[in-house]
């Protein structure tokens, strides 16, 4: 299917389909943030230093029939102030959570 169609279709602010795979009864969507930057969770300091792509999959709402799940990049970045590498804040799910936030209500 076309990226840019489920990127529509997924419907989450700042969020881009890059790839994706289906099956009968699922969808796995790759998602990244289109950001190019984020901000020090230590410092506040925004950083557009990429220290390494790291996914996860985290389950969203059906589309039609179809379970979807989101492998999502969450990105982590090197503070040039703190010199240490942290993980992005992403608005539509939480660290560490398998699911999002819209899927979880
Ligand atoms: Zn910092």
């Amino acid at each position: 299917m076309n990226n840019r169609l489920l990127t529509k279709l997924l419907n989450l602010p700042g969020v881009i389909v890059e790839s994706n795979q289906e099956t009968e009864d699922t969808l796995i969507l790759f998602v990244k943030s289109e950001k190019k930057t984020a901000v020090c969770s230590r410092c506040g300091q925004i950083s557009r230093r990429l220290h390494q792509n790291q996914r996860h999959l985290v389950k969203d709402l059906p589309l039609g029939n179809r379970e979807v799940i989101l492998s999502v990049n969450r990105r982590r970045f090197k503070c040039e102030n703190c010199q240490k590498p942290f993980s992005e804040r992403l608005d539509f799910v939480a660290n560490k959570k398998s699911f999002t936030h819209r899927y979880a209500q």
